[in-house]
């Protein structure tokens, strides 16, 4: 569903991301860890065009995705993002947050977009927040609408990037549950985390980046607790 090949980009001279190579199966959970800085969330963004690139190619469902190719919106449809910081519209409802895309982006009706909304919202464990500012929502809640929202495309697949570190300790579970969840029924999933009991349990592959590359990737049951690159050793000493 998603091809990384050797992926190049940098930021004036400085070369984020070095010849990153990952594929994402569908129904597939890929978990990126690493250090602050080593490019994950650039990787992400590039995946659904929010960044261009230098070198290498990614595809999605076989399309190569160029920021400025006339398919790149329905490249985004088809690959949504959460973000660490939820990004909702703070003068809309949570209802309207996941109709927004639907109706403007994608045509569709309100009627249908917002029986497609209130679904969601019950997914996410937010019945009865329909009509709730964001600002009257907690962290955990407001992060469930973005999931909620991201849902709302019908996409493909959906990019996580680190939706969990923002949030007060206690809130990060309610979010985690969700992800869980979704992961079941079977959706594609890029997920930036630090939540290591979340990339055990739910990954079914998870790589390791430092300054721009794959330094090792495999199962979680290896990786995490057997790495063989003294990086990956040295990384998962600190955040363990
Ligand atoms: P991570 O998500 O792993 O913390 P990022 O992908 O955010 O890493 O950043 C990787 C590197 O790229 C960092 O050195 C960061 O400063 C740099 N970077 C990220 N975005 C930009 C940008 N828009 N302009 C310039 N440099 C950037
Ligand atoms: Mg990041």
């Amino acid at each position: 569903m998603i091809e990384i090949d050797r992926l190049e980009k940098s930021f004036g001279t400085n070369r984020v991301l070095d010849g990153i190579s990952l594929t994402v199966r569908q129904g597939q959970v890929v978990c990126v860890i690493g250090p602050s800085g080593s490019g994950k969330s650039t990787l992400l963004r590039c995946v659904n065009g929010l960044e261009s690139y230098e070198g290498g190619e990614v595809r999605v469902s076989g399309r190569r995705v160029d920021r400025r190719s006339p398919e790149i919106r329905a490249i985004r449809r088809e690959v949504t993002m959460v973000f660490q910081r939820f990004n909702l519209f703070a003068h809309r409802t949570a209802l309207e947050n996941v109709t927004e895309g639907p109706i403007y982006a994608a045509g569709e009706s309100r009627a249908s977009a917002e029986a497609h909304a209130r679904e969601l919202l019950a997914q996410v464990g937010l019945t009865g927040k329909e009509a709730a500012y964001p600002s009257q929502l907690s962290g955990g809640q407001q992060q469930r609408v973005a999931i909620a929202r991201a849902l709302a495309m019908r996409p493909k697949a959906v990019l996580f990037d680190e939706p969990t570190s923002a949030l007060d300790p206690e809130l990060v579970g309610e979010v985690l549950t969700v992800m869980r969840d979704l992961a079941r029924q079977g959706m594609t999933m890029a997920v930036v985390t630090h939540e290591m009991g979340f990339a055990r349990e739910v990954a079914d592959h998870v790589v390791f980046m430092d300054r721009g590359r794959v330094v090792e990737e495999g199962p979680p049951a290896e990786l995490l607790t057997a790495p063989r690159e003294p990086r990956t050793q040295d990384f998962l000493r600190r955040v363990l």
